[in-house]
C-alpha cells in the first residue's frame, strides 16, 4: 500500500521536488527531472538515466559523481516524454555529448528516440544505451527484446564511471554496451504494489505462491510457482543465470541482490547466504556484490538476482567510486565545479496570436468539442482502461489517456481562444498529450494527434476526403514511431480498420458522418477481436499468454475516443464544415 499521498496524480511530482529539497546540495530540479548540482570543471559526456518512477533509487537517486549527470523523470511507471528527456539532456550537456540510458521499453524507446532527434538536429551529439538484461522476457535468441530491469543498475555504474574519468562519447557507449551484453537478471515477485490511491494491488498471488520472472512495473511474474525455500530460491536463480553465461565470459562478476521495495534487507540477507556460494562454487569471485534496494517497483515484495560478467576494463569502472543520494561508494566527493543556483525554470509560453481561415477557426471548435467528449469517455474508462492494462502491461493506461486528455483538452482550449485554426488546435493538443501522458500511447497519441492537425493545415474546413487523409496522417504516425503491424495487438490493430473503412467509403461519396459512424463500429469491433491474439509489441510482449482473452487496452481505447469523436469531427451538420463530402465551390471558402 502507498499510504502517504496528497492527490494521487501528484505523487511522481512531489517525491520528485521533496527528494530534490532534501538533497539540493547534489541535486538540482529542472524542468523534466533532475541534474547534478554543480556544473562539471572540464566538459564531460552526460550519462542520463531515465524512466518512470517509483522505482527509487532509480533513476534521480543515482545522479552524482560517479554516475549519472542527470535523471529524465516520468510519472509512476510511465515513460518521460520527449520534450521532459530533451529538457534534461540540455540542462546536463556540458558539451561533450549526452547518452540517455534505459530500460528496454516501447514508451521510452519512442521518447527518448524523439528527444535526440531533436538535440541532434541542434547540433548535441546524443547516443542511446539500452539496457535488456531480464533473462525471462525472452529467448537468448531475441535477447535485444529483453527488457531492462536491475541490471540498469551495472549497466548505469559503469557508463557513469567511464564518463567521470573522461572517457568520450562514443567510449562511453561502448562500454555501456559491452556492460548490457554481459549482465543477466532473474527475478520473483511475492505482492504486487499498489499505485497510490488505488485501493488493490496491480496483480496478487495465490497464498504461498511466487511469480518468477518479475517486471518492475507492476507486471507479475512470467509464471507462478509453489513458494520455496530460500535456499530453493537461490538454487532456482543461479541456475537460470548460470545458464545464460556469455560466450567467452571471465570468472569475476559483480552481483546485485536487488530488493523491490518491501522485501526486507533481512530476508535479503537469507537468501545471499544460498546465492554466494554457489556462486563461489562454480568458481566465480564476486567483486563487490551489492545486497539493497537498487531498482524497485513501489512497495512490490520481490527480490532479483543480477550478475555482470567483469573484464579488466569492466572491472574499475564498476568498483570506481560515487557520491550520489542513494549510493555511495568510496570516496568520490563533489567535484569542484561551480554550484548552479538556478531556480527551477517555469514552462512561460508567450501567448501566440494566430493566423487562420474563418471555416479553420470555426471547425476548430468542433475539434475542441470532440476532445472534450473523449476527454468524459476516457474519464469514465480510466478504471477499466487501467484494469485491461494490469493483466499483462503495468496498469498504467487508463491513468496515462486521463493525463493525456486533460492537458490535450486544456492546451486546445487555450489555442482556439487565441484565434488558433483546426491544425494549430489539434497539433498543440498533441504536444500537450505527449509531453503529459507519457508511455507508450502518450507519444503516439501526442504525434498522431500533430500529424493529423498539420494535415488538416489552418485555411478551410475539412470534406470527407480531407478528413480522411488527416485520418491516414494520424495512423502513418503513429505506424512510423511505433513500428508495429496488424496483428501485434495493439492500436494499430483497431486504428487501420477504421481508417481504410473511413477512407473506401469517402472514396464512394458516403457522407463523412455516415463514414465515421461505419469506421468507428470496425474500430470497436477490431478492437475487441485483439482478445485472441498474443501481443507482439509493448510492455505486454513479456506476458504475452496472459493477454490471451483480454482486448488490448490501447486498441480498445482507441476505438472508444473515435466513436465520440465522429458527432462532432464529422457531424454533416456542421454549419459551415463542409464535410458531407459535397464540395463548395472553391470562391465560397473562406
Ligand atoms: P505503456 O505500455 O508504456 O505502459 P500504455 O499502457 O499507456 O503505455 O499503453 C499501452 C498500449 O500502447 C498498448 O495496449 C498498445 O495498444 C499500445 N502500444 C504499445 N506498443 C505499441 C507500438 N509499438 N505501436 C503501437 N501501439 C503500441
Ligand atoms: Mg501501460
Amino acid at each position: 500500500m502507498t499510504r502517504i499521498f496528497n492527490n494521487p496524480s501528484d505523487f511522481a511530482e512531489e517525491a520528485l521536488a521533496g527528494f530534490c529539497d532534501v538533497y539540493a546540495n547534489l541535486v538540482r530540479q529542472v524542468p523534466g527531472g533532475a541534474v547534478r548540482r554543480h556544473r562539471p570543471v572540464q566538459p564531460k559526456v552526460a550519462v542520463l538515466a531515465g524512466g518512470g518512477s517509483g522505482h527509487y533509487p532509480a533513476f534521480a537517486g543515482l545522479i552524482g559523481t560517479g554516475l549519472a549527470d542527470g535523471a529524465v523523470v516520468g510519472n509512476i511507471f510511465t515513460s518521460p516524454s520527449a520534450q521532459q528527456a530533451y529538457s534534461v539532456a540540455k540542462a546536463a550537456d556540458s558539451g561533450a555529448g549526452v547518452v540517455f540510458t534505459y530500460g528496454n521499453y516501447a514508451g521510452d524507446v519512442m521518447n527518448f528516440g524523439l528527444a535526440s532527434e531533436r538535440l541532434a538536429a541542434e547540433g548535441i551529439q546524443v547516443e542511446n544505451v539500452l539496457v535488456t538484461d531480464d533473462v525471462a522476457s525472452a529467448p537468448p535468441s531475441e535477447s535485444g527484446k529483453r527488457r531492462g530491469i536491475a541490471g540498469d543498475f551495472t549497466v548505469f555504474k559503469i557508463m557513469g564511471a567511464a564518463a567521470e574519468a573522461g572517457a568520450d562519447l562514443a567510449d562511453v557507449v561502448r562500454l555501456g554496451r559491452k556492460a548490457n551484453d554481459l549482465t543477466r537478471t532473474i527475478g520473483s515477485a511475492f505482492h504486487g504494489c499498489t499505485f497510490p490511491g488505488a485501493d488493490a494491488p496491480l496483480f496478487t498471488l495465490k497464498d504461498r505462491q511466487m511469480g518468477l520472472g518479475l517486471g518492475i512495473h507492476g507486471e507479475p511474474g512470467l509464471f507462478d510457482t509453489e513458494l520455496p525455500s530460500a535456499k530453493e530460491l537461490g538454487q532456482e536463480f543461479v541456475a537460470r543465470l548460470l545458464a545464460e553465461t556469455p560466450h567467452g565470459a571471465g570468472d569475476r562478476i559483480a552481483v546485485i541482490l536487488n530488493g523491490l521495495g518491501s522485501t526486507k534487507h533481512e530476508e535479503l540477507f537469507v537468501l545471499w547466504l544460498s546465492v554466494a556460494p554457489l556462486l563461489r562454487a562454480a568458481g566465480y569471485t564476486l567483486v563487490m556484490p551489492e545486497v539493497g534496494e537498487l531498482v524497485t517497483s513501489l512497495d512490490m515484495a520481490g527480490v532479483s538476482l543480477t550478475v555482470t560478467w567483469l573484464d579488466d576494463e569492466l572491472e574499475p569502472l564498476w568498483t570506481a567510486p560515487a557520491e550520489t543520494p542513494a549510493y555511495r561508494r568510496g570516496n568520490a566527493g563533489i567535484p569542484g565545479g561551480e554550484a548552479d543556483e538556478t531556480a527551477p525554470a517555469e514552462a512561460t509560453a508567450a501567448p501566440e496570436a494566430f493566423a487562420a481561415g474563418d471555416a479553420s477557426r470555426e471547425y476548430a471548435q468542433h475539434c475542441v468539442a470532440a476532445l472534450a467528449a473523449a476527454r468524459e469517455a476516457l474519464h469514465d474508462a480510466e478504471k477499466s482502461l487501467g484494469d485491461l492494462d494490469a493483466i499483462a502491461g503495468d496498469g498504467d493506461h487508463g491513468r496515462g489517456m486521463v493525463r493525456g486528455i486533460d492537458a490535450a483538452c486544456a492546451a486546445a482550449a487555450g489555442a482556439l481562444s487565441r484565434g488558433a485554426g483546426a491544425g494549430t488546435v489539434l497539433a498543440t493538443a498533441g504536444d500537450a498529450w505527449a509531453d503529459n501522458a507519457g508511455g507508450t500511447s502518450g507519444v503516439l497519441w501526442g504525434a498522431g494527434l500533430r500529424a493529423f492537425g498539420e494535415c488538416l493545415g489552418n485555411d478551410q474546413s475539412p470534406d470527407a476526403a480531407e478528413l480522411a487523409a488527416a485520418v491516414a496522417a494520424f495512423a502513418a504516425r503513429i505506424a512510423g514511431l511505433g513500428k508495429a503491424d496488424v496483428g501485434d495487438k495493439t492500436m494499430v490493430d483497431a486504428l487501420v480498420p477504421f481508417v481504410e473503412t473511413f477512407s473506401r467509403l469517402a472514396g464512394e461519396g458516403t457522407g463523412a458522418d455516415a463514414g465515421w459512424s461505419e469506421a468507428a463500429r470496425e474500430a470497436t469491433a477490431a478492437a475487441e477481436a485483439t482478445a485472441a491474439l498474443r501481443p507482439l509489441k509493448g510492455r505486454a510482449r513479456p506476458l504475452a499468454e496472459k493477454s490471451v482473452g483480454t482486448p488490448d487496452p490501447g486498441a480498445t481505447s482507441l476505438a472508444m475516443v473515435f466513436t465520440v469523436f465522429g458527432p462532432h469531427l464529422a457531424a454533416a451538420n456542421i454549419a459551415g464544415a463542409n464535410i458531407a463530402g459535397v464540395r463548395q465551390p472553391a470562391g465560397a471558402r473562406s
